[in-house]
C-alpha cells in the first residue's frame, strides 16, 4: 500500500465543475451582497440545483450523494469566490446532518430534501444569551404536554435563523447532574406560533443571516423529536464531529481567495522600482501564508478523509478547524497588508476576506474550545 496525497479523478472533476460555477455565480457579486446585507437566496438555489450544496447527503433524499472530501473541496471553492456569499450558501445545510443521522424516515423524507434542492437553508439553535461554549447551561426547555411538547426560552446568533425552513432546537428536557444529559434536540419549523427571529448585524459576513430566536410556547409535534430523548448533547458532540471540518474547508477557501489576490497585486503593484513581489519582506509573506494554505488543506482533507472511512476523530476534527481558522485570520491580515492602503478601501476584496474569516476562529466552538478537544484526546479522555 502506498500513500497517496492526490485528489482522484472524480475529485478534481468536482472541484473544476464547482470553481467555474462559483467563479461565474458568486465571485462577481460579493461586494453588492456585502453591501446590500442580505441572503443570497437566488445564488443558494443555483448551488442547490447543482447539488452543492450538502453534496454529501444520499441521493435518496435529494443530495448528490458524495463523500464528505467532495464536500469539503466544494466549501473551500464557495469562499475562495466570495468569503461571504460562499459561506451563507454552504451553511445552508447547517440543520440537516442531525436529522440524516438521527431522523427517522418520516422526518428525512419531509425536512432533508428542501434544503439540498434549495427551496430554504436550514438551522442549528443551540446557543442562547447566557451560554455558548458551556453547552449544558442551555435554559431553553421542553416540557411534554400529552402528544406535544411546548418550548420556551430564546437562542442567539443562529445562523440560517430567519430564513429558515426548519431549525434544529436543542433544549433541556431534564433536570439532571450532570446536565448535559438532559438536553433532547427537536425540529421546529419558524412558521409555527411563538417562534420569532430577529436578525442580528455584525462585522462581517454581511450576507450571512444569523439572528435571535425566541421561542414563546412554541408547541411542537410528538414526532418531531429528533432521535432519543436526553441524548441531544450527544446527537450534538457527533454533529460537530463533521461540521467543524465544513467550517475548516470553508476558512481555507477564505485563505485561498485572499493569497491568490495578493499575489496577483504584488504582481502589478509597483514600489522603488520594481513590483511588490520583487521585494523580499512581501516573498516572506506569501511564502507564510502559502505555507499554512498547504498544512490547513492537509488537516481538513484528513478529517474529511476519516469521516469517509466512517471513524471520525474528534481532536482531527478540532484541530482542522482551529488550524484552518487561525490560518484564515493570520493569511487574510497578511492579504491586506500586501494592498496597503487599497486593502483597508472598499475598492477591493481585501478589507471584506478581513473581516469575514475573523469569525471562523468564535462560532462552531471557539478555538479554546477546540484546543480542550484536543487536550482532552491527550490526556486520554476523547478518542484521538
Ligand atoms: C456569525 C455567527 C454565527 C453563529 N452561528 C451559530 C449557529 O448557527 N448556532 C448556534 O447555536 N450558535 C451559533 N453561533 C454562536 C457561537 O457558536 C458561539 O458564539 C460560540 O460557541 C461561543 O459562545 P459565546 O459567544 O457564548 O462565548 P462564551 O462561551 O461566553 O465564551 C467567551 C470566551 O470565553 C472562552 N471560554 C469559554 N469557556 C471556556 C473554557 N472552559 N476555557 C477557556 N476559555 C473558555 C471562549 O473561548 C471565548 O473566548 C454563531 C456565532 C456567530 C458569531
Amino acid at each position: 500500500m502506498k500513500m497517496n496525497f492526490e485528489l482522484d479523478e472524480d475529485h478534481r472533476m468536482l472541484q473544476n465543475a464547482v470553481r467555474e460555477f462559483a467563479e461565474k455565480e458568486i465571485m462577481p457579486y460579493g461586494k453588492e451582497y456585502d453591501e446590500k446585507r442580505e441572503y443570497p437566496m437566488e445564488i443558494f438555489r443555483k448551488a442547490a440545483k447543482l447539488g452543492y450544496v450538502g453534496a454529501s447527503v444520499p441521493e435518496e433524499y435529494g443530495g448528490a450523494g458524495l463523500d464528505y472530501l467532495g464536500e469539503a473541496i466544494i466549501s473551500e471553492e464557495l469562499t475562495r469566490a466570495d468569503s461571504s456569499i460562499g459561506t451563507a450558501v454552504d451553511l445552508a445545510i447547517l440543520g440537516v446532518p442531525m436529522v440524516l443521522r438521527y431522523g427517522s424516515e418520516e422526518q428525512k423524507e419531509k425536512y432533508i430534501p428542501p434544503v439540498v434542492q434549495g427551496k430554504a437553508p436550514s438551522a442549528i439553535a443551540i446557543t442562547e444569551p447566557d451560554c455558548g461554549t458551556d453547552v449544558a447551561a442551555m435554559r431553553t426547555k421542553a416540557v411534554k404536554e400529552g402528544e406535544e411538547w411546548v418550548i420556551n426560552g430564546s437562542k442567539t446568533f443562529i445562523t440560517n435563523g430567519s430564513v429558515a425552513g426548519h431549525t434544529i432546537v436543542l433544549a433541556k428536557t431534564a433536570e439532571v447532574e450532570p446536565p448535559h444529559r438532559g438536553i433532547s434536540a427537536f425540529i421546529v419549523e419558524p412558521a409555527w406560533e411563538g417562534y420569532e427571529a430577529r436578525r442580528i448585524e455584525k462585522m462581517g459576513l454581511n450576507c450571512h443571516d444569523t439572528a435571535e430566536i425566541t421561542l414563546k410556547n412554541v408547541r411542537v409535534p410528538a414526532e418531531n423529536l429528533l432521535g432519543e430523548e436526553n441524548r441531544g448533547f450527544y446527537q450534538l458532540m457527533e454533529f460537530f464531529n463533521e461540521s467543524r471540518v465544513k467550517i475548516a474547508a470553508l476558512h481555507l477557501g477564505m485563505a485561498v481567495g485572499a493569497y491568490e489576490r495578493a499575489l496577483e497585486y504584488a504582481k502589478q503593484r509597483k514600489a522603488f522600482g520594481k513590483a511588490l513581489i520583487e521585494h523580499q519582506a512581501i516573498q516572506f509573506k506569501l511564502a507564510d501564508m502559502w505555507k499554512d494554505i498547504e498544512a490547513a488543506r492537509l488537516l481538513v482533507y484528513k478529517a474529511a478523509w476519516l469521516i469517509d472511512q466512517g471513524k471520525p476523530v474528534p481532536a482531527i476534527s478540532s484541530a482542522a478547524k482551529l488550524f484552518a481558522s487561525e490560518a484564515a485570520v493570520k493569511v487574510t491580515y497578511e492579504a491586506l497588508q500586501v494592498f496597503g492602503g487599497y486593502g483597508y478601501s472598499k475598492e477591493y476584496d481585501i478589507e471584506r476576506y478581513y473581516r469575514d474569516a475573523r469569525v471562523g476562529t468564535i462560532y462552531e466552538g471557539t478555538s479554546e474550545a477546540q484546543r480542550i478537544v484536543i487536550a482532552r484526546s491527550l490526556m486520554g479522555r476523547v478518542k484521538r
